[in-house]
């Protein structure tokens, strides 16, 4: 493997351990992918993330075609819609953690953003999370409706699926997915309730 992977890598499989251990990828879903030079590093198809080894990470070139490693993961268009619309973005995680797959299964009245204003860290850490509808997985209906976002925005939460999000690090998309775990249970948890949700005015103020 060549230098310039090897340190992505070892971030791949670290970050796959890190969500694994806080539960976010039952069984052997979740995938994550870091943009190297002239390609990309993606964790495997059927790959339980928190034992993932560096020699089994997918090694694809530019067009996405896999040069090294096992197979890719079958949600791999899924990342490469983010990295071909957004040049700055380094790394895409892609989870079914159990919250937000319970918020993906709700209507929305909202598809542009389906997280309500509830805490500071949520809007700093994800933004608006829009909402693609439902297609099957693997087809191609799902990677149009992921690709028809990907240009605008970081955070998509795929209807009955799951989130996945695109950042410029990789340290970035974990502590996102994580953040809208949390937004998504702190969600389900107040609904039905009268909620005081973070005003306009407040929303505006933590713009950077
Ligand atoms: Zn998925």
């Amino acid at each position: 493997m060549k230098g310039r992977h090897r340190a992505a890598v070892r971030e791949l499989c670290k970050a796959g351990r890190t969500l694994s251990a806080h539960g976010l990828t039952p069984g052997t879903s979740g995938n994550i992918s870091v943009r190297v030079e002239r390609g990309y590093a993606m964790s495997p198809t059927n790959a339980f993330l928190g034992s993932l080894e560096p020699e089994d990470v997918s090694l694809l070139d530019e067009s996405g075609e896999q040069i090294g490693g096992l197979e890719p993961t079958k949600e791999r268009a899924l990342h490469l819609a983010f990295y071909e619309q957004q040049p700055e973005v380094r790394a895409v995680v892609h989870v079914h953690s159990t919250y937000a797959v319970a918020l993906s299964c709700l209507e929305h009245d909202d598809p542009d953003n389906v997280l309500r204003p509830l805490t500071p860290y949520a809007i700093m850490r994800v933004g608006r999370l829009a909402l693609a509808p439902y297609a099957r997985p693997g087809s191609p209906e799902l990677v149009a409706a992921v690709a028809s976002r990907a240009a605008n925005h970081r955070a998509v939460l795929l209807a009955n699926h799951g989130p996945i999000f695109a950042a410029e690090t990789l340290a970035q998309a974990i502590a996102a997915i994580e953040e809208i775990e949390q937004a998504a249970k702190l969600q389900l948890l107040l609904e039905g309730r009268p909620i005081r949700t973070l005003t306009p005015n407040e929303i505006a103020n933590l713009s950077p």
